[in-house]
């Protein structure tokens, strides 16, 4: 399917810069730091556990991805978010198409 009006984002230029704007103002990213577990007291989560030690928190937004699912189960809680495989297709585009003309979706 050709799609003239599509348009696409960098998402990984998008993401850093909307984390380098977060960080302007105060927010702390630690890269590469797997939560392993959550710390519980009184029915509240009050820590996470991660590779780099526990961080103690008062909240927390769940924002794993497909992970979301399995690491809520940690705490009790029975996301509705169900994970599938699905299959994708990756052309090449021939030789001679424009930057411009790339914007071929292929979806059964
Ligand atoms: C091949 C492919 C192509 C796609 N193309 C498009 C597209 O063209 N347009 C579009 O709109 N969407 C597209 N999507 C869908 C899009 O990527 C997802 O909908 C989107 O990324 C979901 O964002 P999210 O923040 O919920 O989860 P994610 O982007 O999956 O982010 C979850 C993050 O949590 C982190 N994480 C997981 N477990 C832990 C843990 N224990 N500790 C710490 N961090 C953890 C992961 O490392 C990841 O960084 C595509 C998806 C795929 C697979």
């Amino acid at each position: 399917m050709y799609a003239p009006s599509e348009g696409w984002v960098d998402a990984f230029a998008m993401t850093r810069t909307l984390v380098k704007e977060a960080q302007a103002l105060g927010l702390r990213v630690m890269e590469g730091t797997k939560v392993t577990g959550f710390e519980r007291s009184g029915g509240r989560i009050v820590g996470l556990q991660t590779w780099r030690g526990s961080i103690a928190c008062g909240e927390v937004i769940l924002a794993a991805g497909c992970v979301s699912k399995a690491m809520a189960a940690h705490v009790g809680v029975d996301l509705p978010v169900h994970n599938f495989l699905a299959r994708a297709t990756v052309l090449t585009a021939p030789e001679g198409l424009t930057k411009e003309r790339r914007n071929v979706i292929f979806s059964p």
